[in-house]
């Protein structure tokens, strides 16, 4: 069955895909964006909400409703290093109000962005459909010699009710980091090597909990333990391709290793008995070369896969959202968004990525050391961390926190229900 064209489709209902969805509909547009899953609650997928994310939502008025979920606020992150207790990063340096970071779990996150979506009228959510494809405009005789297929024109989505089409003036694949989409329309990223994965599970917390310490790194390993209220979300860094000899050595072999890493957890490590509790995470660094075609663009994870490392590949998605949100806004009114303006959504966002790429890639090769049994941090280093220097913590800050070149909401705002 073939529908009435949208402005724009979009596959995927992650943070990209479902920030980009709420602009374009809040601008006026119509918007439809396609999940292939029945709802937003999935395995831990990363729960930080950055300053930036929080300063977008104040820009879209939704700040204050955001902010009384229940969530947890940090305004520093700290690690415990060698087996002392360090603020590695300080919000509070930043200009306030949003000088915090916010864990929220991302189904929450997403279950309250596709609320406020759900009250403007261009807004669309097909959930349990998935994307099979994109639909080709025909190439006009003549002008294609070698056969190739014209601009994209939407997509081909499958659900319970059968096949269809959705055709758009704009196809947007902000379906994450193994993105189909990207595939179908010829795209491939490019890896960097990465030498660790991560193990993760969740712990009860100890009766007596340290302060929120969100690692604990040394020559013993590193381990994550985010604070989700009774629980601790945990990981375990591990050496890359390692999980199957980590298995075969058995899952007590797995819990001493666990707290010898971080002996916080000695009273809570027995409640991990099978190893059905443990997922692991093949950690990706990768980006396409280029992210776009006429008539389509991939975004977030899709465009570019990031490192949980510092949490930020939920924010890099949203900040994509808004780029692009903010450059299609008004050619997607008055018809088709040019090439150009995708490359320039590209040639935007790029640099920012490349940074934090490139600085995680750094960050893993000092992580690795904590699987070999190394030092994570030489003891001259150690003492430069320990002085607390407010030179390095506001810009740790500011990298994690902000970003660099921070997206605002520029898309005018239409009328809501
Ligand atoms: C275990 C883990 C831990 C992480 N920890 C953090 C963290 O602490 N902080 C952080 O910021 N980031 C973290 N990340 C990364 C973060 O989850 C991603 O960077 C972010 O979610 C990217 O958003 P996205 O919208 O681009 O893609 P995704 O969140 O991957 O969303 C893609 C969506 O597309 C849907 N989809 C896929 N294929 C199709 C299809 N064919 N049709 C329809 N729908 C489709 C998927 O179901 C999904 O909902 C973590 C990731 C993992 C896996």
């Amino acid at each position: 069955m073939i529908q009435p064209q949208r402005d724009c489709v979009i596959a995927g209902g992650g943070p990209a895909g479902m920030m980009l969805g709420y602009l374009l509909a809040r601008a006026g547009l119509e918007v439809t964006v396609v999940e292939k899953h029945a709802d937003f609650f999935r395995d831990f997928r990363g729960d930080t909400i950055h300053p930036s994310t929080i300063r977008l939502l104040g820009e879209l008025g939704l700040r204050e409703k955001f902010l009384s979920l229940p969530l947890t606020r940090l305004s520093t992150l700290d690690a415990v290093i060698e087996g002392e207790r360090m603020t590695l990063v300080d919000f509070g340096v930043l200009r306030p109000p949003d000088n915090f970071l916010v864990f929220a779990p991302q189904w929450d996150f997403l279950d309250f962005l596709a609320r406020e979506a759900q009250r403007l009228p261009g807004f669309d959510l097909r959930m349990d459909t998935e994307v099979i494809g994109l639909v080709h405009q025909p190439s006009p005789p003549g002008e294609d010699p070698a056969g190739e297929e014209g601009p994209v024109a939407g997509v081909r989505v499958r659900s319970a009710s059968g096949e269809q089409q959705i055709r758009a003036r704009l196809t947007v694949a902000a379906d994450g980091r193994d993105s189909a989409l990207r595939k179908a329309a010829g795209l491939r990223p490019v890896e960097a090597g990465v030498p660790i994965d991560v193990l993760w599970f969740s712990l009860p917390k100890p009766s007596d909990p340290p302060p929120a310490t969100l690692g604990h790194l040394s020559s013993a390993g590193m381990v994550i333990t985010i604070d989700r209220g009774d629980t601790y979300q945990s990981g375990l860094i591990i050496k890359k391709g390692t999980f199957p000899a980590l298995q075969r050595a058995g899952i007590k072999a797995f819990r001493t290793r666990l707290v010898k890493a971080a002996p916080v957890l000695a009273g809570v490590a027995d409640t991990l008995t099978e190893w059905e509790q443990i997922k692991l995470l093949t950690v990706q660094i990768n980006r396409l070369p280029r992210w776009h075609r006429p008539g389509f663009i991939a975004i977030g994870d899709a465009a570019h896969a990031m490192s949980p490392m510092f949490g930020v590949g939920v924010n890099y998605a949203i900040q994509d959202a808004v780029a692009l949100a903010n450059a299609v806004g008004t050619e997607l009114r008055q018809g088709v968004v040019p090439d150009r303006t995708l490359a320039g959504v590209q040639a935007r966002r790029e640099r920012p990525v490349k940074l934090m790429q490139a600085i995680q890639g750094r960050g893993h090769r000092v992580i690795a050391r904590s699987t070999e049994g190394r030092r994570i941090v030489p003891r001259a280093g150690a003492a430069l961390l320990r002085l607390g220097s407010p030179v390095p913590r506001r810009i740790t800050a500011r990298l994690i926190g902000v970003g660099l070149l921070p997206e605002h909401a520029r898309t005018p705002v239409a009328g809501s229900r």
